[in-house]
């Protein structure tokens, strides 16, 4: 059974160096050991930026036939407007060519310049058409602006034009609401770290910015609109129920409910967390043609993913095969097997 996982990163010296010189500038000193956590949260050495070897010899040690890359961190958001066009378009051309010498292996997430929300559509475009990639993957918000605002729009506009998913990521969350909700006199600022970020506070954070989406009629606009959420929906699954009891198509001025919404426009994956019970209640609530398979290389390396798929007996054969490579395949225009 052929395999397919779609939140797999990469990154470039150059993109990194490009990110520092406007970030660096703005960064505050902190805990050493928190420094050192959220470092190995972006960069994990040669793993990250190795796109042959290394990554191969994974990919070939657990079944994954192909993996859809994207940068770890997209430009930052305190590049400025022109800068982050050039750096977002130097970004992908690099992912182009290095997909381009193992095609069978490798596909592609763009990068986008979302200071220039027009521009941002454009190099989808750019990239869908001339470099084939699959879609984008947007990583937490643009200056504190969540993506439901009505300038970036374009770029939404142009991802249902093209038929191709938006895949949304965390990152670091606001300081003044890492600092509320997140940091104690009771534990160290180390811990308040993980909590506000991997550990938890970052997926609540998307979680909040997926039903910012759907409160925004997006999807009455957008019918064609195809988003990816991964580590199993965010936290959002389990709410639906209430959600639906509480904001009603009527309050929300929706045409149908938020549920509804979720389980057609949403694909979601383990992004590598191994949790037979979020498998089974995802695939129950949203459907198997709603699951698409990612790992989280090279942040997740440990875990016999392809195994953990095929031993799911609550699966039928096909539901597994739409999973594993048919969902992404027909989601993301990748061609299937011959
Ligand atoms: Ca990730």
């Amino acid at each position: 059974m052929r395999l397919i996982t779609v939140e797999e990163h990469f990154t470039t010296q150059e993109i990194i160096d490009e990110n520092n010189k406007f970030s660096e500038q703005n960064s505050k000193p902190q805990d050493p050991k928190l420094a050192e956590f959220y470092k190995s949260m972006v960069f994990v050495g040669k793993a990250l930026t190795d796109c042959d070897e290394m990554r191969l010899a994974f990919m070939n040690s657990r079944k994954i036939d192909m993996q859809v890359l994207s940068y770890t961190s997209p430009v930052s958001d305190k590049v400025p407007a022109n800068e982050a066009v050039r750096i977002c378009k130097r970004a992908n051309d690099i992912l182009a060519q290095k997909i381009q010498v193992h095609h069978d292996r490798f596909a592609a997430f763009a990068t986008l310049p979302m200071a220039d929300p027009q521009a941002a559509a454009d190099e989808l475009e750019r990239c869908v058409c001339e470099y084939n990639f699959c879609g984008a993957l947007l990583a937490g918000q643009f200056q504190g602006h969540f993506y439901d605002e009505k300038i970036f729009l374009p770029i939404f506009e142009r991802a249902a034009k093209l038929d191709v998913p938006i895949s949304f990521h965390p990152a670091p969350i606001n300081p003044v609401i890492q600092n509320y909700y997140y940091t104690s006199p009771e534990y160290s600022s180390f811990i308040a770290g993980q909590f506000a970020s991997a550990g938890f506070g970052w997926h609540i954070d998307v979680g909040i910015h997926e039903l910012r989406l759907i409160l925004s009629g997006i999807f009455d606009k957008l019918p064609n609109l195809k988003l990816i959420a991964g580590h199993w929906g965010e936290d959002i699954p389990a709410y639906l129920d209430r959600i639906d009891y509480i904001i009603t198509p009527e309050s929300a001025g929706l045409k149908r409910k938020v549920s509804d919404y979720y389980k057609e426009h949403f694909y979601i994956t383990p992004s590598g967390i191994l949790s037979p019970m979020q498998f089974e209640y995802i695939v129950k609530l949203m459907g198997a043609e709603h699951v698409i398979w990612a790992v989280d290389y090279p942040y997740i390396r440990n875990g016999n993913f392809y195994d953990f798929l095929v031993a799911a007996d609550f699966l039928t054969f096909e539901q597994k095969e739409l999973i594993a490579h048919k969902n992404a395949e027909r989601i993301l225009h990748i061609k299937g097997e011959n």
